[in-house]
């Protein structure tokens, strides 16, 4: 059975239950039933399995997805991306860890940008060392 995907309505700390809101309607949850040591707060985004009691439908299998973790769009596996970095050290992007889609590309540093003038001022000092080196002759 698939995921399916909500925001926690609310959550009562003290009671230990609360509701997902999901597709238009609001499944009860219990905390016995989040994976991990994490509470929900009321708007985190959640993914879960819904089933259907007596009273109606209710959430089980619950992962909060706030605090890394994300769904792939791709694979629809839920995630903490990894990161992959191109030469100097820097974030390039993030893939998923089940298929390697592209989950996010990280926007170029400043000092990507200013490597990069370094770069083509550099190789202009040796193309000008070079012209004025010859033209003396
Ligand atoms: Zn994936």
């Amino acid at each position: 059975m698939g995921k399916k995907f909500g925001t926690v309505k609310i959550f009562f700390k003290n009671k230990g239950y609360g509701f997902i809101h999901s597709e238009r309607k609001d499944i009860f949850f219990r905390v016995n039933d989040i994976f991990g040591p994490e509470l929900p707060r009321n708007g985190a985004r959640v993914g879960f399995v819904e089933k259907y009691g007596k009273k109606g439908p209710f959430a089980v299998e619950i992962d909060i997805l706030d605090g890394g973790l994300v769904i792939c769009e791709n694979c629809k596996n839920i995630m903490f991306p990894r990161t992959v970095f191109y030469l100097g050290g820097n974030p390039d992007k993030s893939v998923c860890r089940f298929c390697g889609a592209v989950f996010k590309v990280f926007p170029k540093t400043i000092y990507d940008e200013e490597a990069k003038y370094m770069a083509v001022f550099f190789v202009l000092a040796i193309i000008f060392s070079v012209f004025c080196f010859f033209s003396t002759y």
